[in-house]
């Protein structure tokens, strides 16, 4: 029982450091020293309002100082983390892989959230996912290196194009939709989850923003429809993919 609470704790501080990440890439002060402080009215915030999670329900999501909402992504964004952490043991058990794939998660978490924001993923997240993929692929020319799935070396070489590519004709068919940030992403993360899971995670990301696209055309009208980020559902399909995959692909075939 322990371990997993232990990813869950472990899962929920890294979530509350990746709301800073998510506030701070998009503005270019991630390396600023600047403590935490409330958006709305500036106050510095104090240790025990920077508790993951508790302090958010201890203050009822509101500033203490200027009683401002406090955006309800927050807390989401740590309990998040927390859960796919927890996830990553549940599959996977104890090791340097459940622990590379929670360091993933959290990447594309921030990605993203700041693709929501911004409608743009920073390259130095993608990169980030791409250096952290050189793991796996070491390890599969070593045997019993722990890795849950029997891909080649090559294999792992090959998801770099195994999503990207598609994507990046996709993307010239249809004019839009699919940006340039979207197709490094999958490229960076296909090194990591290899041909199979990345192929596998784009479609199901694909298959979900298809869906959240036709829902938004019903709700808003077509003429009302504003851009769609597309990595949020990348990232969710990769996230599926990499947690049941295996699964997913043995029940398929
Ligand atoms: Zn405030």
């Amino acid at each position: 029982m322990w371990p997993v609470a232990l990813y869950a704790i472990f899962g929920l501080v890294v979530g509350s450091f990746l709301n800073v990440c998510i506030y701070r890439i998009p503005r270019g002060k991630f390396f600023s020293s600047a403590r935490s402080y409330c958006p709305h009215c500036g106050h510095t915030l104090q240790w025990y309002e920077l508790i993951p999670l508790f302090s958010f329900l201890g203050l009822r999501g509101r500033c203490r100082v200027c009683h401002e909402r406090i955006s309800v992504r927050y807390p989401l964004v740590e309990a998040g983390n927390a859960l796919l952490w927890a996830l990553c043991f549940v599959q996977y058990g104890f090791g340097w892989y459940s622990i590379l794939l929670a360091v993933v998660f959290s990447l594309l978490l921030v990605i993203a959230c700041i693709d929501l924001d911004i409608m743009e993923i920073p390259n130095g997240l993608s990169v980030a996912l791409l250096i952290v993929g050189i793991a796996p692929f070491v390890a599969s020319f070593f045997e019993g290196s722990g890795l849950p799935y029997a891909l080649p070396w090559w294999g792992y070489l090959v998801g770099i194009v195994a999503a990207s590519v598609p994507l990046f004709l996709l993307a010239l068919l249809t004019r839009g939709g699919i940006g340039g940030g979207d197709i490094k992403l999958m490229a960076a993360i296909g090194l990591f989850a290899g041909w199979q899971l990345t192929l596998l995670g784009a479609l199901l990301g694909l298959i979900l923003g298809g869906v959240a696209g036709v829902v938004q055309l019903v709700a808003c009208g077509r003429n009302k429809r504003a851009m769609m980020p597309l990595a949020p559902f990348l990232a969710l399909g990769m996230i599926v993919s990499l947690l049941w995959g295996g699964q997913l692909l043995a029940l398929i075939f």
